[in-house]
């Protein structure tokens, strides 16, 4: 396979816990380069702006943004009018009209762009699909609920208008959903709980409906303390199951599944999405299903907004 040069944009919390390593440990990906204004990679080119990298190394093939959403547009967007392909941390912009617009840069530059869904990769998830497949969903439940002072410490992006708030994990269960059913849902109402001293939620609570025939909801909170749950709950017409720890761990009539993956298959989430990128750029494809970010976007336009109390990290 070819090796393919990459550079990473904002080296951060996920760039350094999930990026890094699953570049280091492949063999078909180098890190030529860095952008970010505090973050470094030891050993690696490191850059303030994204112009300048682009300028020293006009060898870098791929531009992976690990940006939040908000910044992350303007880097993409340079990106791909400098003909380089584009990786996109979830969720893939802050809002649906910037995601189609990276889109059409993409194809104007013939360049490929991936809308990446981190969770769709975890190591259960196609198996629940598979099994999904052919049955009749009567009820369907998504608990997601974490300790966003565990997970998020001092992101006060995740607090401010277009940080998503506890949809930031939320999408993740929502690009599993999206993934495992054989037909499209909608959002047909929510509620949305902003502190009151915060501009996103830090719940919701959404039910999907019209056009699949089954109860299906979704319950977000990052207030959780003592155990975090991650979890999907399916009655069929032919049985349970239950997807938890984010998509890790099947469990179907209570039987645990413990074959899942196909031998010649990567571990792990992240080394799978820098495959699936090298593919793409090898192929001249591109991946981009905005379906979690539409959801997203209606629950925010559909909401009942509630005000509770403050939150203070
Ligand atoms: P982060 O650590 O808070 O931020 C990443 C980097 O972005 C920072 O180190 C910072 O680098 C830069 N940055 C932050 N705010 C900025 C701003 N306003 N303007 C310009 N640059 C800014 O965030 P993260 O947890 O890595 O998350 C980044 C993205 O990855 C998010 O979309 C998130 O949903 C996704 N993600 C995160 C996780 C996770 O576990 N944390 C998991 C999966 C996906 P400099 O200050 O050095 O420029």
């Amino acid at each position: 396979m070819t090796k393919r040069t990459v550079a990473l944009v904002g080296i951060g919390k996920i760039a350094r816990d999930q990026h890094v390593p699953a570049i280091s440990a492949s063999p078909d990906w180098e890190l030529a380069a860095t952008v970010s204004r505090n973050g470094k990679v030891e050993g690696v080119a490191g850059y303030l702006s994204i112009e300048e990298m682009l300028e020293a190394h006009p060898e870098v093939d791929v531009i992976s943004l690990c940006l939040p959403p908000v910044p992350r547009f303007q880097a993409a967007a340079t990106a791909l009018r400098a003909s380089r392909h584009v990786m996109l941390e979830k969720p893939p912009g802050a809002t649906v009209a910037e995601c189609h617009a990276l889109h059409t840069l993409a194809q104007d530059a013939g360049v490929s762009i991936f809308a990446t869904w981190h969770s769709r990769e975890a190591s259960q998830v196609a198996n629940a699909k598979a099994w999904l497949a052919g049955r009749q969903i009567r009820s369907l439940q998504i608990i997601w609920k974490e300790d966003v002072r565990r997970w998020h410490p001092g992101q006060d992006w995740i607090w401010q208008a277009g940080g998503l708030g506890v949809f930031d994990p939320g999408i993740n269960a929502l690009s599993i959903l999206t993934e495992i059913l054989n037909v499209p849902v909608r959002i047909s109402s929510a509620e949305l709980y902003f502190p009151e001293n915060c501009e996103t939620p830090i719940a919701a609570n959404l039910e999907f409906g019209g056009i699949v025939d089954a109860d299906i909801n979704a319950d977000f909170d990052f207030r959780q303390q003592g155990d975090q749950t991650w979890a999907i709950e399916i009655a069929t017409d032919d049985g349970e199951m239950v997807l938890s720890e984010g998509g890790a761990k099947l469990s179907i009539n209570g039987n645990e599944q413990t074959g899942n993956e196909d031998e010649n298959t990567l571990t792990g989430e992240y080394p799978r999405l820098y495959a699936r990128m090298h593919e793409l750029v090898s192929n001249g494809g591109s991946d981009f299903d905005l379906a979690p970010m539409v959801l997203t976007a209606d629950a925010f336009l559909l909401g009942r907004r509630v005000v509770v109390d403050p939150f203070h990290e």
